[in-house]
């Protein structure tokens, strides 16, 4: 685990200076330390999910998904503890009750947060410290700093934040059955949480140099990985030319993308246009 306590001592030092422009330096490693937070608990979800899936980078909106779609304990505070004696496999715990009469020993605590609030709070550090105000008369001097007072009350809310998290000495990943798939394109095997499953998901191949990416359909014999892929025309030889969905999705504007057919050997450029869109009036 990342280790917090030393963060909130670099705060706290730059709090105590008082001078305004440590009192931002404060602020901005308050925003780095909540994104260190959040992106950890997404490193520890890792293999569920993956970079190329993630919507935002936001950490509010990073941990959001982590807890949506691969670890739904990812921001919830928990003990864990294993019983003192091994469970005897010819007579095993039947009900709650048997498993509540082990004696166990802790193994560590995980803190979890609001999620909202800690994207509340990291935007709200920003606003106060990290950016000239907006003049708002004509009248206004442009300072550079924000209201130290306000910068003040922004990071102490972190740095009680901060504590607690750091009260936690472990970060689970999500206990439940998992699903996996080899990858078409590089054979790496792709995994996701069987509960947070839903339909129409899209999970991108486990490797971040694989282009492949599977849309999820939950079937009564399970859950498949459908191939997202985008066909187009071959010129030479008119039959149809695969490409991973994610690799013409990329495009940028005349941007050109070289594919080879694989049957006559044709070369291929893919361009991505503007096109006008024409609305006929409805009459
Ligand atoms: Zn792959
Ligand atoms: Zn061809």
């Amino acid at each position: 685990m990342k280790d917090i306590g030393s963060r909130i001592e670099k705060i706290e030092a730059l709090l105590a200076d008082s001078s305004v422009s440590s009192l931002t330096y404060a602020a901005l490693e308050s925003r780095f330390t909540i994104e260190l937070i959040c992106y950890e608990r997404l490193m520890t979800a890792y293999g569920y999910t993956s970079y190329s899936d993630l919507r935002k980078w936001q950490p509010k909106d990073v941990v959001q998904q982590v807890v949506q779609e691969a670890n739904e304990l990812a921001a919830t505070s928990l003990k864990f503890s294993i019983s003192a004696t091994p469970v005897d496999p010819n007579k095993p715990p039947q009900s709650v009750t048997d498993y509540e009469n082990f004696e166990y020993v802790e193994v560590g605590t995980q803190i979890g947060f609001d999620v909202k609030e800690i994207g509340k709070l990291w935007n709200s550090l920003s606003g106060a410290a990290l950016h000239v105000q907006t003049p708002k008369s004509k009248d206004s001097d442009l300072s550079v700093y924000g209201d130290p007072v306000k910068i003040r009350t922004k990071v102490d809310k972190a740095l009680d934040l901060f504590r607690k998290v750091a009260e936690g000495n472990l970060l689970t990943s999500s206990p439940g059955p998992e699903i996996s798939y080899k990858c078409d394109g590089c054979g790496a095997t792709i995994k996701r949480k069987q509960n947070l499953v839903c339909n129409g998901m899209v999970a991108s191949c486990s490797s971040e140099a694989c282009k492949e990416s599977y849309v999820l359909t939950i079937s009564e014999s399970g859950v498949e990985f459908g191939r997202r892929q985008k066909l187009f025309p071959c010129d030479g030889c008119g039959k149809t030319i695969v490409l991973p969905a994610k690799l013409a999705e990329g495009l940028r504007l005349d941007q050109i993308l070289t594919a080879e057919c694989e049957d006559c050997g044709e070369k291929a450029e893919i361009v991505l246009r503007p096109c006008k869109v024409v609305r006929s009036k409805k009459t």
